[in-house]
């Protein structure tokens, strides 16, 4: 994959994100770590929407989350995924955004259940940031994201959101719509007084995560989204 590649990939992954409903006005962030150089990552631009990523709008920074490139504003914050691209090397892609249920969860303080398909893409569990529920505006406080998400797929920043760390923006987008889906039904469970019911079980949990974690899957996945968004969008 080259730049212009993995800056068309960030420009879908917005499009996909915001098609899936998981925006907030213009609030979320998406980045990609530039395939030429492991220290430098292309990121979703402030001010705009995760629909309107454009080759000209995004911005790119390096890991102590300065910008280097473009002339669009920055996300003040970009050290969420500094910190992570920095503690990571095997993270490639990073998404933060708000989503309704991910949120619900996160200030009920339920751990992840093992009660949907969905919930066994985090067989790992998932993280929780409780440091502040204000942004996250310093290398400081990104890295003690990083730290909450450890080496884990997702993060709940309590009453704030979720960050996802992917392999790739296939994964990275997949995973997080995943996870809001995981965190709707476990909702339900609950609403429904059926917090007693049985999880998955474990060995179980362990299969179907293997099954889904292989790469075709959310490339396959992600490109059905991109198709989809794109249909949704309408003629350019
Ligand atoms: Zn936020």
């Amino acid at each position: 994959m080259d730049r212009d590649q993995a800056k068309q990939k960030l420009i879908d992954s917005g499009l996909v994100i915001g098609n899936a409903g998981l925006d907030d006005f213009t609030r979320g962030h998406i980045s990609v770590r530039d395939p030429a150089d492991p220290n430098l990552f292309f990121m979703k631009p402030h001010s705009r929407g995760l629909d309107e990523i454009t080759m000209d709008n995004i911005v790119t920074c390096d890991l102590s989350g300065e910008k280097v490139a473009g002339s669009a504003r920055r996300h003040s914050e970009v050290f969420i995924h500094s910190e992570i691209f920095m503690a990571r090397p095997d993270v490639n892609a990073v998404l933060h955004a708000h989503p309704k249920h991910a949120i619900a969860l996160s200030v009920a303080g339920y751990p992840l259940r093992f009660w949907s398909l969905p919930s066994t893409e985090f067989a790992d569990g998932i993280g929780m940031f409780e440091q502040t529920r204000d942004l996250i505006r310093t290398p400081e406080l990104g890295a003690a994201v990083a730290v909450a998400l450890g080496k884990r797929r997702a993060v709940l920043l309590r009453n704030h959101g979720i960050v996802i760390a992917g392999r790739t923006l296939e994964e990275c987008i997949v995973l997080a719509i995943t996870l809001e889906n995981a965190c709707e039904i476990q909702l339900m469970v609950h609403n429904a007084g059926a917090a007693d019911a049985p999880e998955i079980p474990m060995d179980q949990v362990e299969s179907l995560h293997a099954k889904l974690k292989v790469p075709e899957q959310y490339e396959v996945n992600f490109d059905y989204l991109v198709r989809r968004a794109r249909r949704a969008a309408g003629p350019a």
